[in-house]
């Protein structure tokens, strides 16, 4: 029998499902469309809620994944046949692949901030995305406003394209609240004569030590915390921000002002993942996340035979859950691949 399996995605999920699946004897082929693995998860500087450095998961993972695994950057999947040998993988360079059993790990997009116009992202150059604040840190860039001037108040914005009708994403993006917590620590660290001002609708600190990190974040750092929803985000003529928020906690309207503005940008499904899927018709739920066929019981399998998922394809997760995930997947795909059936 062909054992040969195909991973489409090489973030943390891909890499991991890769690595797992090697490990129990398959061939394996990973595809990534960029030029190198690791997803998102390769952009992040430190990770919540250790502060573990990014690297260090990345390349644990990478390590991880032993040599027979075949790795092919600059693979973008455009397209996935059943037939009834099995599958054949599309892209938009270079010859069909086919395989017995296919896993989509193809992760997510950030929301695009441009979308909430009156937060003035791509308008004014002092509102950046948590995304580009840990490309600084990473990058071990001093933060600074558009001018270089050292910012003395720096606003975090919670819940940017997430739970928010307007933009038609209800779901909660999970992570960005700890996120900013982090990354609200993080600036204090780097400028200590900064103040910090989270405004949050209300706090998701759900998993182990998050909630630790809150209070940290507010005895240590001295970060405040205010309840309100961003409700518009103007400029002054010396570039700095005023942000009217409503403090839903006293009632009362508020307006400040502020040096530099980050926002916390949720996840958002990947269109080109819609379109493969919707050519599988595979089932999206009403978040656009491709659903497995049952939450409790296959939560990493399709409505198509030998069609897999992992990770946050299925909708926002961290990486410890991505992890966990990807690694259940290899071991359906390899009962799969030996005719055998999953009680469990
Ligand atoms: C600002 C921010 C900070 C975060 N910080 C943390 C943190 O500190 N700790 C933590 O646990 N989590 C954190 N997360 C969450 C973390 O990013 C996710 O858990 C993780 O990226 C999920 O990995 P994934 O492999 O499922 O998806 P992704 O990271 O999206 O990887 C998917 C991969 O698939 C590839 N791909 C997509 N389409 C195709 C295609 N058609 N063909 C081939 N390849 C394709 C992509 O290029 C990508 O490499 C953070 C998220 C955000 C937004
Ligand atoms: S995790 Fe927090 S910031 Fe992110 S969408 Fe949920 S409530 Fe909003």
């Amino acid at each position: 029998m062909n054992k040969k399996v195909i991973v489409v995605g090489g973030g943390v999920s891909g890499m991991t499902a890769a690595g797992a699946l090697s490990e129990l004897g398959m061939e394996v082929v990973l595809l990534e469309k960029d030029d190198h693995t690791g997803g998102h998860a390769g952009n992040w500087d430190r990770l919540f809620p250790s502060r573990r450095p990014g690297k260090e998961v990345i390349d644990f993972i990478e390590k991880s994944m032993s040599s027979t695994v075949e790795i092919r950057c600059g693979s973008r999947v455009t397209s996935i046949d059943r037939n009834t040998e099995g599958f054949t993988v599309n892209l938009h360079n270079g010859d069909p692949l086919t395989a017995e059993s296919v896993v989509i790990a193809t992760g997510y997009e950030l929301f695009d901030a441009r979308k909430k116009e009156e937060y003035g992202y791509g308008i004014y150059d002092n509102v950046i995305t948590s995304a580009e604040l840990e490309a600084i840190f990473k990058e071990g860039r001093q933060l600074v406003t558009h001018n270089g001037k050292t910012p003395q108040r720096v606003g975090l914005i919670h819940c940017v394209g997430s739970r928010d009708e307007k933009v038609g994403n209800l779901y909660c993006s999970k992570v960005c609240c700890v996120t900013g917590v982090k990354q609200a620590i993080e600036i204090r660290e780097m400028l200590p004569g900064c103040e910090v001002f989270s405004f949050y609708m209300d706090l998701r600190m759900y998993d182990r030590n998050f909630e630790e990190l809150y209070y940290e974040a507010q005895q240590k750092w001295g970060v405040n915390f205010i309840r309100g929803r961003l409700s518009e985000c103007a400029e002054n003529p010396d570039h700095s921000l005023i942000l009217k928020t409503e403090d839903t906690l006293t009632g009362r309207p508020l307006k400040m002002t502020v040096d530099l503005v980050v926002l916390l940008v949720g996840f958002v499904p990947r269109p080109e993942t819609r379109i493969i899927s919707d050519m599988l018709k595979l089932q999206t739920g009403s978040d656009g996340f491709l659903s497995p066929v049952d939450e409790h019981f296959k939560d990493n399998s399709t409505s198509v035979p030998g069609l897999f998922l992992a990770g946050a394809v299925k909708g926002p997760a961290c990486i410890v859950n991505s992890i966990a995930d990807a690694r259940a997947t290899a071991v359906q795909v390899k009962a799969y691949i030996n005719g055998e059936m999953v009680k469990w």
